[in-house]
């Protein structure tokens, strides 16, 4: 056993882990070791800063104080906490669909040199989704409509959400019914943060509740609208070769990454690693070449759509600075650890921020907009061969893994021939179980990997699909998951299926917004059988989670009819009355729950024993578990 096998399953992950020991660099691990034990108070959620007569405990042993200043007590502080943690997520995620539209509308009036529609037929079928007319107009100024529509939704209230539409009928009357059908789009992160206010909303069901409307808001708006709005932009995806891990920098060119999410600056970076202008300075300066990879989820995006290869996920973002071989970082927002910018003059690696709303010590700033975008990629790979001469030493130890990426809904259907129905009747006969979600990011608190890797081995052995995004996507894939070969892995069923269509048991598909793709899918599911989303044999899982947006992820699959399992526990413990609501009282309500369970070896046992249940009601063979 190696010195850093606890921290991460990874052998790129554990030599490098070794190597910035070496180099007396520290990483997220020791600064967890830092923190640790961590307060109790906050791990239960029962501390509240939410005005300046507090901060305020409620002592979670009864002996001490059960009320805050105000006189909130444990379920109120804890339903409050959890609703700003959605709020904050869902905000990240709209944001993000907020500057695409914007890029949209600049390109409609020619404001954006570089950016163009790259999908039209999504175009048109999206801008007659929100009722914009098509006939016999250009598609710019089809554009131009479409962005002034999707703008529209994050702020003004007119009736429900567009996208909320393309979930089954029987959902929607659901979510008006109980009245979390999602309105505008900032309007219910905004109510979130005036409902939990000192002296507004302070009954904790009521606040659950809108909870959930407010991550519908994400799912079925800002995150929709940033997966569509990106396709429109950068084109669908379509089942790609790729690599991933380490190994996929590259000694004798001028490497570049790509950090965070928003693909407005990733893709216009990769345009200008691609021109032969940089190329012919690389090869000047004595690069064989030009190499971008990805972290996270902007790499991602471009893995999807391009093939660009991703050199890690979350807990990778750090140790890949520490191979000495980057000779750029390029960084947008979410998700960047603001250590990255100490870090890096350690490697002789530049950082670059590029965002007017992410900031970080220890960077250079370039803000991107659509009408600079173009020019400035250029300079910045420009700097970057620059910086190809200020190289040392480089430790890149491990080669690449392959990969197949890129499965959008589109390319899904198109596998399957055109139609949902192989699918369905391949779950129907039993050879496919059912389709989990595995998603989400890394924690320090779980060892890197293990939670993703561990859970997907034991559904596709026990034949289930798995459709994964964001970190959970990487860490798959550098498990070699996501190659036709892979099939090897999976039950007899699942592996018959993959065989006969030339897929992995694991279908890559994307970033952390484009889970949405995965509710659209159920939504395609749903609709052939002319059921609920929560009567299918469906599940979702984030074993790593982290951040605020993956709690509003979590929350807008429970709304949507999905059981959803998390890995770390949620800072809820603090109320039994919140815990039973989202554990079991939710299913009365929207027919899903959500699950804890940080060992992945029983999370997965938890969600065959969901997904069994589900095809016994639908009247399908059926396992015990
Ligand atoms: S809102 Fe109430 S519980 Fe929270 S800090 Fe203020 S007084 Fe304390
Ligand atoms: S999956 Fe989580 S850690 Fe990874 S990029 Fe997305 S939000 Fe960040």
């Amino acid at each position: 056993m190696g010195k850093y096998d606890h921290r991460t399953i990874t052998r790129d992950g554990q030599l490098l882990l070794q190597k910035m020991a070496n180099d007396q660099v520290e990483t997220v691990w020791e600064r967890l070791a830092d923190q640790t034990p961590q307060c109790g108070y906050c791990e239960m959620g029962l501390s509240c800063r939410v005005c300046a007569m507090g901060p305020c405990r409620i002592d979670p042993f009864g002996e001490g104080p059960q009320k805050g200043v105000c006189g909130a007590d444990a379920d109120i502080i804890v339903a409050r906490n959890l609703g700003r943690m959605i709020a904050a997520g869902a905000a990240a995620h709209s944001d993000h669909g907020r500057d695409l539209v914007e890029v949209l509308a600049d390109v409609a009036v020619d404001n954006a040199p570089g950016y163009a529609i790259r999908d039209q037929k999504k175009l048109l079928r999206v801008a007659r989704e929100y009722g914009v007319e098509t006939e016999g107009r250009n598609a710019l100024a089809i554009a131009g409509d479409l962005a002034a529509a999707m703008q529209d939704e994050f702020g003004t209230r007119k009736g429900y959400l567009t996208m909320a539409g393309r979930a089954p009928a029987k959902r929607q009357e659901l979510w008006k019914r109980i009245g979390i059908a999602p309105r505008g789009i900032d309007r219910e992160t905004s109510e979130m943060m005036h409902r939990t206010h000192m002296g507004v909303d302070n009954g904790w069901q009521s606040l659950m509740l809108h909870g959930l409307r407010n991550a519908l808001s994400d799912g079925w708006g800002g995150s929709m609208i940033a997966t569509e709005v990106s396709d429109i932009l950068f084109g669908t995806p379509q089942p790609n070769s790729n690599q991933v891990n380490v190994g996929v920098l590259k000694e004798d060119q001028v490497n570049i990454i790509v950090h965070g999410h928003n693909p407005v600056v990733s893709e216009m970076i990769m345009r200008a690693c691609e021109s032969q202008e940089m190329l012919t300075l690389a090869a000047e300066k004595g690069a064989a070449g030009i190499n971008l990879a990805g972290l996270c989820c902007t790499g991602n995006e471009l893995l999807m759509r391009h093939g660009i290869p991703v050199a890690g996920n979350h807990l990778m973002t750090e140790l890949v600075v520490g191979t000495g071989a980057v000779e750029m970082m390029i960084v947008d927002y979410q998700c960047i650890m603001p250590s990255l910018g100490a870090l890096a003059p350690c490697y002789h690696t530049k950082m670059i921020s590029t965002s007017d709303k992410a900031r970080f010590p220890g960077m250079e700033h370039h803000e991107f907009h659509p009408d600079n975008a173009a020019r400035l990629a250029l300079d910045l790979v420009r700097k970057a061969i620059e910086n190809f001469s200020q190289r040392g030493e480089t430790y890149i130890p491990v080669t690449p893994t392959p990969s197949v990426g890129g499965f959008s809904v589109e390319a899904i259907i198109a596998a399957l021939g055109g139609t949902p129905k192989p699918l369905i009747d391949a779950i129907a006969a039993g050879k496919i179980r059912g389709a989990v979600g595995v998603v989400g990011c890394n924690n320090p608190k779980i060892k890197h990997d293990y939670g993703h890797v561990t859970l997907t081995k034991r559904l596709i052995e026990q034949d289930y699909l798995v459709v994964d995004t964001g970190c959970a996507a990487v860490a798959n894939a550098k498990a070699g998951f996501k190659v036709a070969e892979a099939a090897a892995y999976a039950g007899p069923g699942l592996r018959e299926v993959c065989q006969t269509l030339g897929i992995p048991p694991v279908l890559h598909m994307g970033s952390c917004v484009d889970n949405v793709r995965i509710l659209v899918l159920a939504a395609a599911l749903a609709d052939a059988l002319q059921v609920d989303i929560s009567d299918l044999p469906l599940a979702g899982a984030a074993p790593e989670w982290y951040s605020e947006k993956a709690v509003s992820i979590g929350a807008y699959f429970v709304a949507s009819g999905v059981f959803t399992v998390l890995g770390p526990m949620p800072p809820i413990t603090g109320s039994m009355n919140v815990v039973n609501l989202l554990t079991s009282g939710l299913s009365d309500v929207v027919g899903a729950t959500f699950a804890v369970e940080p060992d992945p070896e029983k999370a997965a046992l938890l969600i065959q024993r969901h997904v069994e249940g589900k095809r016994k009601a639908l009247g399908l063979p059926y396992r015990q578990v």
